[in-house]
């Protein structure tokens, strides 16, 4: 962590996670990089800090370090985003006692400004700590910031258009991005993937579903494709190379006619184009995804969104995921919830991305695929709601339609109304059971290859610490005892073991070997026979340990005969020498 000896300001990065702004590593969410930009523009020194390095910091240094750290700083502005962290791979938000540990050793002098999802979420449980030049953000956490450097006062404030860009630009060149950990350098990339804002809002300001907060934001305000472009471009100087482009509650209704007059607005097929385009003609740009889509837009006006998802089957990257947001099929909860679609317009909407996105790209990915959300304990909720869900899931797969992946949410609190447990459970175990098995097996095919998994993790599904020492990352481990996790880089990867180690933070091809509830396992290809490890090839389907103990100790024997440079010219032939029988099969795995 990079500590500054004069006073500065300090950015700590507590992640924000929301289906729209990502910001849990690889992920650089934008709210944090205007916060960057704001103290670029205002020529002020800081030093950016992402949680996880905090907590590798007091690991390491101890309570009393980062008290001392604390001490030395002119302000800290962080923005807080899971108001209850989940599980994730790569990082984890911060959390309110983190939050309160920060607050409590802070300078009472100190300017700390906190912004961010979880900072609502938790004001609104009772949390309202007391302490002067402390400053909740509820609204831009960047604009209250910036009026703070100007005034010396703080309070809430909005960000205008012309600071919007000017933050965008200046915070995607700065140290959010620059000294990100998963920026890497050009020797080695890192998975950094930079989420944009398109919007923000959504069409349905008028009359939104009752349990969203999008609507409270009024009418759409847009950016243009010109000001996304530039900003990227600025991100790309900087390193970055992998953009999602989130801020969009729709991709179809970005730019659309008839906002303010029409229930369905109509999807508005060339700035969207302009802004894929645009930001594909770059050539350092790596992967690119997008956000939600609105069902019911694209079933009313077909045409004008066919036209859109050509442009994105043909700009984004392979594995693209659009989030359709349907919550419930019942027709009850339709009109309790001012819901947005219908199951005949999902249907619909679902028909036209599998027409032009479900043929493979070059990592060997589904192109453009949606997803489904579905939300539990809306009012008008009954038993009855979740086989109407169940029954049009198995419609859906009957007619030979493919999902990328079902989400299901359970909602509790004011407004909504109780679960019943039984049922929600049972739905939720038949669709990973009946739907989402299935769906796995034909979106990764047992043999396929999928290119570029990215390792993440050793033995466990959270990247711990030491996971970013030699031991982890050197070629050394590569081939020993364990299980490696990684993804591809982009939006909702699917989470990929191997049964043995592969260096962390290094990427390669595997071929699918195995599935499991919401995971599937594989081999990498290209292994070279010559040093493969006896769990490398215990790890190939048909070689089982014993098999793979006769190998390795036939090859051992022959390289004592023959020194190295006796050593068996192919696979085959060592296989032959050691009496194992040769299945085509292996072939795929092998240099
Ligand atoms: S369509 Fe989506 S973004 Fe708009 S109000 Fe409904 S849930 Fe919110």
């Amino acid at each position: 962590m990079v500590e500054s000896a004069s006073p500065r300001w300090l950015v700590l990065d507590g992640y924000e996670d929301e289906p729209a702004a990502f910001g849990v590593p690889p992920y650089v969410g934008f709210h944090i990089r205007y916060l960057c930009g704001v103290l670029e523009q205002a020529k002020i020194e800081y030093d950016y800090v992402t949680i996880d390095q905090w907590r590798d910091f007091i690991r390491v240094e101890g309570e009393d370090a980062a008290s001392a750290r604390l001490s030395n700083v002119s302000g800290v502005a962080c923005i807080a985003g899971a108001v209850v962290p989940g599980r994730y791979l790569r990082g984890t938000p911060i959390s309110l006692k983190e939050t309160r540990n920060i607050i409590r050793q802070l300078p009472a002098q100190v300017p700390a400004l906190f912004g961010g999802w979880a900072i609502r979420g938790w004001r609104q449980q009772g949390w309202n700590p007391l302490r002067s030049n402390l400053f909740l953000a509820v609204q831009d956490t960047d604009a209250t910031l910036s009026n703070f450097l100007r005034s010396g006062q703080w309070k809430h404030c909005r960000r205008t258009a012309e600071e919007w860009t000017l933050w965008a630009q200046s915070g995607a060149s700065s140290k959010a991005v620059t000294q990100h950990p998963d920026l890497g350098d050009e020797e080695k990339k890192g998975p950094l993937t930079y989420e944009v804002e398109v919007y923000q809002g959504c069409v349905r300001y008028k009359r939104g579903c009752k349990f969203c907060i999008e609507p409270k934001k009024g009418i759409p305000i847009w950016r243009t494709p010109e000001d996304i472009i530039e900003e990227v471009r600025l991100a790309h100087e900087a390193g970055v190379e992998h953009v999602r482009l989130g801020g969009m509650t729709d991709t179809y209704t970005y730019m659309a006619e008839g906002v303010q007059e029409l229930e369905y607005p109509i999807p508005n097929p060339e700035p969207i184009a302009r802004l894929l385009h645009g930001l594909r003609e770059d050539e350092r740009l790596g992967i690119l995804h997008t956000d939600n889509g609105n069902p019911s837009i694209i079933a009313q006006h077909l045409e004008q969104s066919e036209e859109i998802t050509k442009t994105l089957v043909e700009t984004l990257s392979d594995g693209a995921v659009l989030s359709f947001g349907l919550e419930s099929a019942d027709p009850n909860v339709h009109e309790a919830n001012w819901l947005n679609c219908d199951a005949k317009q999902l249907k619909s909407a679902i028909r036209l991305i599998n027409k032009h996105g479900r043929g493979r790209g070059s990592r060997g990915l589904p192109n453009l695929l949606p997803g489904l959300n579905f939300i539990a304990g809306l009012n008008g909720e009954s038993s009855a709601t979740y086989d109407l869900n169940l029954n049009l899931l198995h419609e859906i797969r009957n007619e030979g339609l493919l999902l990328r992946r079902i989400n299901i949410r359970q909602v509790e609190g004011e407004g909504f109304q109780d679960i019943v447990q039984k049922d929600f459970n049972s739905f939720k175990s038949s669709v990973r059971d009946n739907i989402d098995g299935p769906l796995l097996q034909e979106l990764f095919p047992l043999g396929e290859k999928l290119c570029d998994v990215h390792w993440e993790t050793h033995d466990g599904r959270t990247r711990l610490a030491a996971h970013q020492t030699e031991a982890h990352t050197s070629k050394d481990c590569h081939g020993k005892a364990g299980i490696s996790f990684g993804r591809q880089i982009g939006a909702y990867p699917i989470l990929i073991g191997v049964e043995y180690h592969i260096p962390l933070e290094t990427q390669s091809d595997i071929i699918v070997t195995g599935h499991g509830a919401r995971s599937i396992t594989g081999v990498e290809i290209n292994l070279n026979h010559t040093s493969v490890s006896q769990k490398q090839l215990e790890a190939i389907p048909g070689i089982g340990e014993k098999t793979a103990w006769k190998l390795v100790s036939q090859r051992a024997k022959n390289i004592r005969k023959n020194s190295p440079s006796g050593a068996y010219q192919s696979p085959q032939q060592w296989f032959d020498a050691t009496d194992v029988d040769w299945n085509d099969n292996f072939a795929v795995f092998f240099e």
